[in-house]
């Protein structure tokens, strides 16, 4: 990629993205593939006023080996250093920028069932810490291409054009334009303007329906809004884009109360496998029946991971003509597949959606209707001709989709 282009791209990480400001500490997450990305992010946060930078690298070859040749008691322990490590990060605070490029395939060969033993180990322990700095720091995802990922995205073209064609997708979506700053402004006031009215209409439940067989109701609790796009830091009222692209307005609905079947319209990448033509049938606000032509035993596992794993967490918006559903690519990715289509997401809720949240403990606002699991996955039900009508708590049938958009 041209270096005009990654710097115009880390300019918008750096200020859209994450908004750095003058003072504050950085931690970057990002693959020994992004040297140069990372550089230009480094460089801009500096120029934005950071205090201190630190890259935090990985590899995505190295993490299978570690994987697949620990043991599992090792994985699944914590060393001190990391405690203090959290313990830390909670202290400063320091925005933290996720630079995505792992490919979907990087735990091939790993056994799941370890996999999920390690998870299931390490998530309660680092939880509390993530729970504690929720929305307190300016934080922000985006994608970044490397070979393994685009070889998956693309295996019909040579590794270099592949990477090439993936850079060009992931610029194009995350509307990194000449101007991506005033580009991004628009955007970002246009989804407010949507989620604000989403807010305003105080929905009791949605009704979705299409001709592939979907038909599904999902309940939403008082008090709790819709976001999109934009968000703010607790206390310090900075703003941010954690997810860039972006192109959802979302909400959590209300744990135990849904009903009926959704089919899925696009393949769910999940722990490296890929589940595919699937439906997924609710009651009671639980999973009770699903099936997959591809993946089914994988998606009976991915419900079990824990209590939550078969409720819902998320229920998200998202236009049929959106930019990334017509790039017409299956990204393998979450961040980019999200935004192509109306989702749901099985599992963790996000807490932070009801009004004055920070006077509720967690284990209120779980009781209050948020769903918990350690698991947060998204899949894709949008269609050319989903129907979702609204009804209000006082009554009024308000149209929300029609023929796979905005209706309003
Ligand atoms: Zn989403």
């Amino acid at each position: 990629m041209k270096k005009s282009v990654l710097k115009k791209y880390a300019e918008l990480i750096v200020k859209v993205g994450a908004n750095v400001q003058k003072e504050q500490d950085v931690q970057i997450y990002a693959n020994v593939e992004q040297e140069d990305l990372v550089n230009y992010v480094v460089q801009y946060c500096y120029k934005q006023g950071a205090n201190y930078v630190t890259v935090n690298w990985m590899s995505d070859k190295v993490n299978n080996t570690q994987y697949k040749k620990a043991s599992v008691k090792t994985l699944s322990t914590i060393p001190e250093w990391r405690i203090e490590k959290e313990k830390y990060i909670n202290k400063t605070l320091p925005v933290a920028i996720f630079i995505e490029s792992s490919s979907p395939d990087a735990m091939k060969g790993v056994n799941q069932a370890k996999l999920a033993k390690i998870n299931k180990a390490v998530y309660p322990v680092l939880k509390p810490f993530r729970d504690e700095r929720e929305n307190k720091y300016q934080w922000v995802i985006v994608g970044a291409a490397s070979k393994e990922w685009a070889k998956k995205v693309f295996p019909e073209l040579s590794p270099k054009k592949a990477v090439e064609k993936l850079w060009e997708k992931i610029l194009e979506t995350a509307r990194c334009t000449e101007d991506p700053i005033k580009v991004w402004a628009e955007h970002n006031a246009d989804l407010e303007k949507r989620s604000s009215y989403l807010s305003s209409l105080d929905l009791d439940y949605l009704h979705y329906e299409s001709s592939n067989g979907t038909n599904f109701k999902v309940w939403l609790m008082p008090n709790v809004q819709w976001a999109a796009g934009e968000e703010h830091t607790k206390g310090t009222h900075r703003s941010f884009n954690p997810n860039l692209p972006t192109e959802e307005c979302f909400t959590s609905p209300w744990k135990g109360k849904a009903e009926g079947k959704v089919v899925s319209t696009k393949p769910l990448s999940y722990s490296g496998e890929l589940i595919e033509d699937f439906e997924i049938t609710f009651k009671n606000g639980k999973v009770i029946k699903v099936k997959a032509k591809k993946g089914q035993e994988l998606l009976e596992h991915m419900i079990a991971q824990d209590e939550g794993a078969s409720m819902l967490g998320e229920v998200a918006l998202v236009p049929y003509d959106s930019p990334i559903n017509n790039t017409g690519i299956l990204f393998y990715n979450t961040l980019f597949d999200e935004n192509a289509a109306c989702h749901l997401a099985l599992g963790h809720a996000f807490t932070h959606l009801l009004k004055d949240y920070e006077k509720y403990s967690y284990k209120e606002l779980v009781d209050y209707g948020f769903n918990d699991s350690s698991i947060h996955v998204d899949f894709m039900i949008g269609s050319k001709d989903l129907n979702i009508t609204g009804y209000t708590r006082d009554g009024k049938k308000v149209a929300i989709f029609r023929n796979g958009n905005w209706a309003f």
